[in-house]
């Protein structure tokens, strides 16, 4: 059981990124019909990542407030607007801010979308 625990360790991380992604997807499902509901996949997400320590994909981060766990919709619970190269995401739960670099994160996004075609 011990000699096995570094490998499976590696599984769960891939289980845990996968089931982040699934939950996004439910968030974004359940918004329209439950968004307290969305909120709860956003909370669950965030804990899987803590746990096995895996990171929220950036595209992804920007679809939750790191204050209030929110699940966030541009226009509806946050506003994005872009300043001096940077986007910054206003919460409209709980008034939190965050801010994202610009070309920092079209980088990312690239690189997400290039990782999501080829696993
Ligand atoms: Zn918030």
């Amino acid at each position: 059981m011990a000699k096995r625990y570094a490998k499976d360790k590696q599984k769960q991380k891939e289980i845990a990124r996968q089931r982040i992604r699934e939950l996004f997807d439910q968030a974004k499902k359940m918004f329209s019909t439950d968004p307290k509901l969305s909120d709860r996949y956003v909370r669950l997400a965030k804990k899987l990542s803590m746990k096995y320590k895996v990171r929220i994909p950036q595209e992804l981060r920007r679809r939750m407030c790191k204050h209030c766990l929110a699940y966030l919709v541009p226009d509806k619970t946050s506003q994005t607007r872009t300043k001096e190269g940077k986007v910054v995401i206003h919460c409209l739960r709980c008034g939190g801010i965050m801010r994202v670099p610009y070309l920092r994160e079209r980088k990312a996004r690239r690189k997400a979308q290039y990782d999501s075609n080829t696993t």
